[in-house]
């Protein structure tokens, strides 16, 4: 059988001054750095999708998203790394943007749903026209959610796992990453079993359902949901900004400010309201999602 993989994705300390101030230690894993197209939790959320695919013989894979959408552009780099056709039903109305041209690039077939169309898509009948259209090809959830992307988060903890030693760690305390979809929190959380405390910061408002979906697909306790979103998704004000070039800036990583700047300015307020006690060892997963950044640069 084909196996997808692709680098493993390095850990690294991360030292930003209220980090050190509060002796709280951390590293950052670098899903950002697995490969210059595929980037970041989106690649770990299709790998079991790509296996399906290949086990079925599916000519392609079918997926949705919006017009910066970080999952659509793993989706279609994966495609075209991988020898599969890929389709994309778009948010909205026809839009050029950085992402979207790329998807072109990469042969991604768009289809544009409107508002409307694109609301159904939670619907039992959505899917039927599309599988017509495309016969065999493998569909998959918005943002690659779902138990199957949840699952292929389990490599996330065993390439960190993997590398601790090289920190000079015995081990770690607790895992604080972005929350979307809240399905890399789930599969975390469940490949964890309990282990290891699973800290999300949630880059959307809560009552959009994210805890239900983690704790459905999550399947057991030893995680904290922090809201993250600052007004809502999307959204960006000038102290995030400032916020995330500062961090930028002193600890050469960089970053996005819609989810892994949110997620860190929300470990900052945390450790400054004293979260984590003196000594606590956190791995920071860095997401990825740079592509998305000329969106709003
Ligand atoms: C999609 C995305 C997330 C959220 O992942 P979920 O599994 O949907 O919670 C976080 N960070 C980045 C950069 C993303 O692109």
């Amino acid at each position: 059988m084909h196996v997808f993989d692709l680098p493993q994705a390095p850990l690294q300390p991360l030292n930003l001054p209220w980090l050190q101030k509060a002796q709280v230690e951390a590293a950052i894993l670098r899903l950002d750095l697995i490969d210059p197209l595929i980037s970041g939790n989106k690649w770990f959320k299709l790998r079991h999708h790509l296996q399906q695919a290949s086990t079925r013989k599916a000519p392609g894979l079918i997926s949705l998203g919006g017009n910066h959408s970080n999952h659509l552009h793993a989706l279609a780099a994966a495609g075209k790394r991988f020898g599969f056709a890929t389709a994309g039903l778009l948010r909205g109305h026809a839009q050029e943007t950085p992402t979207v041209r790329d998807l072109q690039a990469l042969g991604m077939e768009l289809h544009w749903l409107g508002y409307g169309g694109y609301r159904a898509r939670n619907e039992p009948e959505f899917w039927a026209p599309w599988q017509a259209r495309y016969p065999g090809w493998h569909c998959i959830p918005e943002g690659g959610g779902g138990p199957a992307g949840a699952q292929g988060c389990a490599l996330i903890m065993q390439q960190a796992r993997a590398q601790i030693a090289a920190l000079g760690w015995s081990d770690y305390d607790a895992w604080w990453l972005a929350a979307g979809t809240g399905t890399t929190l789930a599969g975390l959380v469940q490949a964890e079993a309990g282990a290891h405390a699973v800290h999300g910061a949630l880059a959307v408002p809560r009552d959009h359902g994210v805890p239900e979906t983690v704790a459905a697909l999550a399947g057991a306790p030893g995680y904290q949901i922090h809201d993250a979103s600052r007004g809502g998704f999307g959204k960006f004000d000038d102290e995030l900004l400032a916020f995330v070039a500062e961090c930028e800036l002193r600890s050469g990583v960089p970053l996005e400010a819609l989810y892994t700047g949110k997620a860190l300015l929300a470990l900052r307020d945390q450790v400054e309201a004293g979260l984590f006690a003196p000594g606590t060892r956190l791995i920071f997963v860095h997401t990825g999602g740079l592509q998305g950044r000329r969106g709003y640069l």
